[in-house]
């Protein structure tokens, strides 16, 4: 049987393609070992949706996503999570591994609205949208239940 796809968030790979053009990639070695048991199949939702990088950081209000700034950019989140959904279909993917606490990626736990650093319970517009698509989403937290 030939290796499993795997969505992986592409900052997690050391592309700088965060908010604040940076990247933090998990190491060498982590990525090694990714790649020995899996295809990598990496998006960045936010790019995906068209914006840009570096870009003006952004929190979940609710199902609004909201620059610091005030800005909405909720399409362009909802753009980039149906882009990374895209590439599961494509790829037939079941798991993916996000990047934790991002208003578009993170699992379980993301900051909640107020730019003050505060971490609430839910999840990022892409990572729900895969979660409500039957896809297993994995953060870099968990990173030892896929190796
Ligand atoms: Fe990383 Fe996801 Fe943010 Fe892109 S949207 S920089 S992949 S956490």
């Amino acid at each position: 049987m030939g290796k499993q796809h795997l969505l992986i968030s592409l900052c997690l790979l050391g592309e700088p393609c965060r908010y604040d053009g940076k990247s933090v990639p998990m190491g060498g070695e982590v990525i090694e070992r990714l790649k020995e048991k899996y295809i990598l199949v990496p998006v960045c939702p936010e790019q995906e949706g068209g914006l840009p990088t570096p870009r003006i950081p952004a929190e979940r209000k609710g199902e609004r996503i909201v620059r610091r700034d005030g800005g909405d950019v909720t399409a362009e989140y909802a753009k980039g999570a149906e882009t990374a959904l895209s590439l599961c279909r494509k790829h037939n993917i079941s798991i993916a591994l996000m990047k934790a606490k991002s208003p578009s990626c993170g699992a379980g736990l993301i900051y909640d609205g107020t730019f003050s650093g505060t971490l609430t319970a839910g999840d990022g517009v892409t990572a729900a949208l895969l979660s409500k698509n039957g896809i297993k989403v994995y953060t870099e937290n968990e990173i030892n239940a896929l190796l």
